[in-house]
């Protein structure tokens, strides 16, 4: 990687502002039901306390638009963090204020802090340059870990490193390591899994893998505008009318270079768009009008499966049905184990993919499964992220 990696003779008693993604999803009960992002950012963290570094954490979570709001605050991230890492981490009432001015100006060498959520400020999302000022203004150097987040323009991620002398954590470093090694040297067949809601989505994924890939898989709700532009039938299943032309357009461009591109055969269908829905397995190219395609069926998992018996590396993003509801999980859960039991190496991005994987059980048989969605689907669109862009080269 050519971005310059943080190293242990610049953050001795330091003022360390690390970026982090601490968005992390919660269950019911308002407990943090999946800690990756915080697990995967250890590395770093500790690697700034051993050296003796002041370390001010900021992250943002969810969507508060600039307004404080309480159900959104970073509290139980923070109390995650100091479980995890056997020191206390005060977390500040506020971002750039009063205190967390005074919990920063208090801190000893090898201390970690954490300030309120980044986006109780406006100027966060904004890219406000006055607001980058005031957080670059807490510390002497930068180093951003939030791989998660590094496809927003936001003034944490682009405008802060402007201002301080900025580094690259090794959660960055190990993301874009992996994901290139896989892209930039595949062991074949590579075949990439595409699913979710949208082919508007993953359009971008398609064009940069194609000269790739040896084969796509698609799945999920964008199987549809697919299917509908090829003339079937698909009843009232999500399907993107203004995308038929493009549709059209990536089977001809698959066609030309040859490369596969699987569509489910079968659809668990749905009468409405409910997780408890009655439902049926019908031909994905004959759904019944009154009836939407939820799922996968078992004869499109067994064709998937066979492909991907053999893969030598997968990209895998987007659930190949509504895997939040168990009666259509079944899909992306059956091509979860199918990839735990394989060689492939496999790399899995985006949320719902990951807690599929998670409820699995077989997230440690995946090769990679990256902390980012949105940064990870940028990367396999080819682009380069704007927040790393903005990181110094060696
Ligand atoms: P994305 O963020 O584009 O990867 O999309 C993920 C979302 O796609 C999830 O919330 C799924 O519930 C949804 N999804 C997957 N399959 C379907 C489908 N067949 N119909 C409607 N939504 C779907």
């Amino acid at each position: 990687m050519n971005k310059v990696i943080v190293n242990e003779s610049k953050v001795s008693g330091k003022k360390v502002l690390l970026r982090c993604d601490f968005n992390v999803p919660y269950d019911e009960s308002g407990e943090i039901s999946d800690t990756r992002r915080i697990d995967e950012s250890l590395k770093t963290i500790n690697f700034l306390v051993k050296n003796g570094a002041k370390v001010i954490i900021c992250s943002h979570f969810r969507r508060p638009h600039g307004v404080v709001n309480p159900s959104m605050s970073l509290k139980k991230a923070a109390e995650c963090l100091s479980s995890k890492i056997g020191q206390e981490v005060k977390l500040a009432k506020d971002v750039i204020g009063e205190s967390a001015k005074s919990i920063v100006s208090n801190l000893s060498n090898g201390e970690v802090c954490m300030l309120e959520n980044l986006r109780f400020e406006i100027g966060e999302e904004n890219n406000d340059i006055e607001f980058a000022k005031q957080l670059a203004s807490l510390a002497d150097i930068y180093v951003n870990d939030a791989f998660g987040a590094c496809h927003r323009e936001h003034a944490s991620l682009v405008g802060v490193p402007k201002l301080l002398p900025s580094y690259c954590g090794f959660l960055i470093k190990k993301e874009v390591e992996t994901i290139s090694g896989v892209l930039d040297n595949p062991k074949r067949p590579f075949i990439s899994i595409l699913g979710g809601a949208k082919v508007s989505d993953k359009i971008g994924v398609i064009e940069n893998l194609v000269d790739k890939v040896d084969a796509f898989i698609i799945g999920g709700g964008m199987t549809y505008t697919f299917m509908n532009a090829l003339g079937y039938g698909i009843g009232d299943s999500i399907c993107e009318k203004s995308k038929l032309g493009l549709a059209k357009d990536i089977l001809a461009l698959t066609k030309e270079k040859g490369v596969k591109l699987l569509l489910p055969v079968d659809s668990k269908v749905g009468r409405e768009y409910k997780c408890d829905t009655e439902s049926m397995i019908v031909d994905s190219d004959k759904i019944p009008e009154g009836w939407q395609g939820l799922d996968i069926g078992p004869r499109s998992i067994k064709i998937f499966s066979d492909e991907l018996a053999n893969a030598g590396s997968v990209v895998w993003n987007g659930p190949l049905g509504v895997s939040e509801w168990e009666n259509f999980a079944d899909g992306t859960f059956s091509i979860a184990r199918v990839l735990s039991e394989s060689n492939a190496k496999t790399i899995v991005g985006g949320g719902d993919v990951a807690a599929a994987v998670n409820k699995a059980g077989v997230a440690s048989k995946m090769y990679h499964i990256s902390t980012g969605g949105g940064a990870s689907l940028m990367f396999l669109e080819g682009k380069e992220l704007p927040a790393i862009a903005a990181l110094p080269n060696k």
